[in-house]
């Protein structure tokens, strides 16, 4: 691998200090940025706005990489998803990492990963079962943006970018934040906020954190059971990070233009699916600013749960509906490309342990 540093995934500060160690004026800073996150060239030799011994100069001391592409799934439905090679780190073997190109009628989205792999162990994710890793940098979050929007059809539609990926973003803050700095600036990908999605399973302290940036996303709660027994059997972070403390965090966080923070809830047959479970979601959040997005399971043979059928599928949703909650089915896409989070790194036989199918014990506290 090339020794010198990347270029890519220097914010506007990391910039302006690179081109003032080589005697430039602070505005070549908005043009190099311009051109790594606006324009997404491949070359510093791209910019053809610095003058050539800028360029060479830039050169010399760093490469412009975006992570490498190991391997491409296309679905039948236009869906792509992308297995991308990252360094493991010193001494460790390279890693892979996920992220899902999905369009539809009105808009392409764009799925992205946080971390190589995810230490929160939910009982029904490929991504827990498979362990974890480390945090991704903010190169390569934002290379996985880059490199989809670059193989991306020139169709003019919206993008739609979902933080929904392996790994739970606000355990990686320190690359997360900043990947979305650029991720929303309009000098930058510029993505407007309401199409940026982070789903969290709701890391109280981050959260916070998150919801005092400028510029905030949409937000999503990885909440997936009604009361805080059920969720602790399929998710040990409720053991740290309670249910009502994380619905109270998600009701305060100013989501942008008024909008409302969506609850994720995946559909597990015979555990979380059932009348009683949906009357019980329905009165936790009766009155407050959430809709729901109901994901039934994508199976695989390492989650030790099977997907709902369609009749509990739509009782479920009708009960929500009844009681006045908004709500949608994330009908899965792309299940050809095996496009449940995860699961191509698993098929690709990368060796992580899966470790077990029985829930897990609790993970370690996260840092925060
Ligand atoms: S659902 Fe999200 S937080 Fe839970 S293990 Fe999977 S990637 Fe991690």
């Amino acid at each position: 691998m090339d020794a010198r540093p990347n270029l890519f995934g220097l914010d506007r500060a990391g910039l302006e200090a690179v081109l003032r160690e080589l005697g430039q004026p602070r505005y070549r800073a908005g043009q190099v940025y311009g051109w790594l996150y606006a324009h997404r060239v491949k070359a510093i030799a791209e910019m053809t706005d610095l003058g050539k011994g800028l360029r060479d100069a830039l050169a010399a001391r760093f490469d412009l990489r975006w992570p490498e592409v190991s391997h491409r799934e296309r679905g039948a439905d236009g869906t792509v998803k992308f297995l991308f090679r990252v360094n493991a780190g010193e001494g460790q073997p390279a890693s892979t990492i996920e992220s899902v190109f999905i369009p539809d009628e009105r808009r392409n989205t764009i799925c992205i990963s946080t971390q190589a792999g995810c230490p929160l162990a939910c009982t029904f994710c490929l991504t827990g079962i498979a362990g974890y890793r480390r945090n991704l940098a903010v190169d390569e979050i934002l290379g996985q943006v880059a490199t989809v929007m670059d193989e991306a059809p020139r169709d003019g539609k919206a993008w739609n970018i979902v933080v929904m990926g392996m790994g739970e973003p606000l355990l990686n803050e320190a690359a997360t934040f900043p990947a979305l700095r650029v991720l929303m600036d309009p000098k930058g990908f510029a993505i407007p906020p309401r199409k940026l999605t982070l789903s969290t399973v709701g890391i109280l302290p981050a959260l916070e954190r998150l919801a005092q940036e400028p510029v905030r996303p949409n937000l999503a709660i990885s909440l997936h059971a009604p009361n805080p027994e059920l969720r602790r059997k399929l998710m040990p972070i409720e053991e740290k990070y309670a249910l009502h403390d994380v619905l109270d965090a998600a009701e305060r966080y100013p989501v942008p233009r008024g909008g409302r923070a969506t609850l994720e809830y995946a559909l597990l047959a015979g555990v979380n699916d059932q009348p009683e479970h949906a009357r019980e979601l329905a009165a936790l959040i009766a009155g407050r600013p959430f809709k729901v997005n109901l994901i039934p399971l994508n199976p695989a043979p390492e989650i030790p749960f099977a997907a709902p059928g369609e009749r509990a599928i739509d009782r479920f949703c009708a009960i929500l509906v009844e009681r006045g909650v908004t709500v949608s089915v994330r009908r899965s896409r792309g299940q050809d490309v095996l496009a449940a989070c995860g699961q191509l790194h698993l098929k690709q036989g990368e060796a992580l342990a899966i470790r077990r199918r029985t829930p897990p014990a609790p993970p370690a506290p996260p840092a925060s």
